[in-house]
């Protein structure tokens, strides 16, 4: 296709400028869609209030008259006859439009009256008299240098010339379902619509596309891994997991048993597992993780459990231990500060199939780990997990079943998209027993009753979470730091009670030191910055403080409180802000993870809760995913329809679409 620069009108100049936006291509450009349109109706002078916006079309009657300033400022005065009487016109600064504005001459005005003077000061006039239909006028993001006119003119260009040569990403079969216009006549309509019923239809249209190439790119890499990825087969012995089950100090909420069955399916399957198990914090995610690392086992294979810090490593091997205590499977942890000569001996065992489990960080998918017969990998809060991390695994040549879990609920809509090419299982219900964390916000000026609330529960024995944003005092900001906490703490409690610090600076075995204090309630108070928010299991801490709560989002603090609330005695979260307070009350009647996790997206946009690199996956021109949500539904079961079918094997839309997603990867 032709290049931006041989659409006329388009200079060295104005190329630059489009390059800074993000515009390179004709077709950028002709996605360049309008972020709202300026819907122009004609007013009527006498019912337009003094000082008013107003919107008037009509004749000219006098020769404008031009003045001059200093400093090259001009103004123009004329009179104009409307449907509703005449007015005066002055502008600022457009002497140029002079020769345009002709006695008799119609034009559109727009500015604000005066009604003592019966002035309009404009600011903006139009060649041309309204029409008795509304005018739509599209406004884009542009860039100083480039006004809103000259996009529209170089869009309107590039739709003249190149309009026809337009790809279109919607397969002829389902232009027809939908009765979808083509694709040059919606490009057309979005960059100049006459009605806003055409706009309408044409954005259903062009959002359809986006989300069509989208789902189908995720539904092609779903397949692909499937066919590629023939994993391991094995023979489970559901009688005995069944047993195990059985044997459990708790009975498995419905959610978890459903959970288990699926992921016992996927290993017994020769597909290979690609699934994400996400559920709120404390719906019991670990115990499904560690059923099927049973699973894995008593078939044959190895596991690896790999968790994003040393700290929360340490727990799920405590734990995993736990679990298995009536099996004879021997089970490892591998971290960063294992011992070396432990390292040998574990690498060894992993290699010769003497270990059977393993529990770690990311030391796990070191160059040196050689594994014997890895079957089954699990990452917890795999969010934190870079990709390249999780490629790593795959390159060791191995194929084992890889289940990702998270903490983070995404609401359904946005599984579907950013974990697209995975399996989703979702824990919602939450074990019996679990009760709702009283949670309050308080203003700074009401810490009184904040330290009288904690006293309350240090006196029955119990511990406390306090979570500041930062570290250290830094000089241009005066958010809450966990070292100013510690001396404050210690100015209230420190006669009666033990404090520490946790934070991310520390060495990895000074944490781990002051977690196990706090575990066995050598300290009581634990003031750190977000590094607890990760899945610490401390059932005796019963009240958790936020200091400065509006420099986090919804989700974070959902997590944060998660980590109280873990025992059987009422647990209570405080979150201080002095700003903000409508958003952080959320916090005080939603205890759903994915009702607040829904909440952060409407209030933080959708890119934000990830990061920056899966927003990337996620920015799209038209289409939101969480109001376009139907469309995407139906987006996704047409693209999966469409891939699958035969007869469209040769077709030019799919060879495309497969050789964008080639290029994605490269
Ligand atoms: P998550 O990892 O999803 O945050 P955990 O797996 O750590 O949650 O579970 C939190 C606690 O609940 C653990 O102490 C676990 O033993 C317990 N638990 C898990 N499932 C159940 C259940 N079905 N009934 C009662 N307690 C459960
Ligand atoms: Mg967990």
């Amino acid at each position: 296709m032709a290049e931006l620069k041989d659409v006329k009108g388009i200079g060295p100049k104005s190329l630059s400028l489009l390059n800074k936006i993000g515009i390179f291509t004709i077709d950028d450009l002709l996605t360049h869609y309008p972020f709202r349109y300026d819907v122009l109706v004609r007013d009527d002078l006498s019912k337009i209030e003094d000082g008013g916006k107003i919107i008037i079309d009509g004749k000219i009657e006098s020769m404008p008259i031009l003045m001059r300033f200093k400093a090259g400022l001009n103004k123009m005065n004329f009179r104009l006859v409307t449907a509703s009487g005449i007015v005066g016109v002055s502008i600022f600064n457009r002497a140029f439009l002079k020769s345009q504005l002709t006695v008799g001459s119609g034009v559109t005005v727009i500015g604000k009256l005066d009604k003592s003077k019966n002035v309009i000061t404009a600011s903006e006039i139009k060649m041309g008299l309204l029409t008795n239909k509304a005018k739509i006028e599209p406004v884009y993001h542009c860039t100083s240098g480039l006004t809103n006119k000259n996009m529209s003119t170089y869009i309107n260009m590039a739709l003249l010339m190149y309009g026809k040569e337009v790809f279109d990403y919607i397969p002829d079969v389902y232009l027809e379902k939908y009765h979808f216009l083509n694709k040059k006549t919606a490009l057309n309509i979005i960059h100049n619509p006459s009605t806003m019923e055409k706009l309408k239809e044409v954005t259903i249209r062009l959002k359809y596309e986006e989300l069509f190439a989208f789902m189908f790119k995720i539904n092609y890499l779903k397949i692909q891994n499937k066919k590629k990825n023939q994993g391991l087969t094995r023979q489970i012995n559901r009688l005995q997991i069944e047993k195990f089950i059985q044997d459990l100090p708790f009975e498995l909420t419905s959610d978890q048993k459903e959970a288990v069955d699926v992921i016992l399916n996927d290993l017994e399957s020769v597909h290979r597992m690609n699934r994400l198990l996400q559920g709120d914090v404390g719906s019991g995610k670990t115990v499904v993780a560690f059923i099927a690392m049973l699973a894995n086992c008593l078939s044959g294979y190895q596991s690896a459990l790999m968790a994003p810090t040393e700290i929360l490593a340490t727990q799920h091997f405590q734990n995993l231990k736990l679990f298995l205590k009536e099996e004879n499977i021997s089970v490892e942890l591998l971290t960063g500060s294992t011992p070396k000569k432990d390292k040998q001996r574990i690498y060894q065992g992993l290699k010769d199939g003497s270990i059977s489990m393993i529990v770690g960080t990311h030391a796990l998918i070191q160059e040196e780990v050689e594994y014997n017969n890895l079957g089954l990998v699990i990452t917890d809060e795999q969010h934190r997990f870079g990709v390249h991390q999780r490629a790593n695994l795959q390159n060791k040549g191995l194929k084992p079943d890889v289940l990702y879990m998270s903490a983070t609920p995404i609401p359904r809509t946005y599984a579907l998209t950013i974990f697209g090419d995975m399996d989703v299982s979702t824990i919602k219900e939450r074990p019996k027993g679990r009760q709702k964390i009283d949670t309050y916000v308080k203003k700074n000026s009401e810490i009184k009753d904040v330290l009288k609330m904690m006293y309350e529960e240090l006196k029955k024995g119990h511990q406390v979470y306090v979570i500041a944003p930062l570290i250290e005092e830094s000089e241009n900001s005066d958010l809450a730091t966990v070292c100013k906490l510690k001396d404050q703490m210690r100015l209230a409690f420190g006669e009666r009670y033990q404090i520490d610090i946790v934070h991310g600076k520390m060495a990895s075995a000074a944490k781990d030191m002051i977690m196990e204090q706090f575990k066995n309630n050598d300290v009581q108070i634990l003031i750190s910055t977000t590094v607890v928010e990760v899945g610490v299991d401390v059932p005796n801490a019963t009240m958790m403080v936020i200091f400065d709560a509006d420099r986090f989002g919804l989700s974070t603090l959902h997590q944060l409180r998660g980590r109280v609330g873990r025992g059987t005695a009422r647990s209570l979260c405080v979150l201080i802000s002095d700003s903000d307070a409508e958003r952080l009350k959320i916090m005080e009647t939603v205890d759903d993870g994915f009702v607040i996790s829904e909440e952060d997206f409407k209030l933080r946009g959708q890119g934000d809760l990830f990061g920056t690199k899966q927003s990337g996956d996620m920015s799209f021109k038209i289409a939101n995913i969480r109001l376009d949500y139907k469309i995407l539904l139906q987006a996704k079961k047409d693209s999966k329809e469409y891939l699958l079918n035969k007869e469209f094997d040769q077709d030019e839309i799919k060879k495309r679409l497969v050789a964008s997603i080639t290029n994605d990867r490269a």
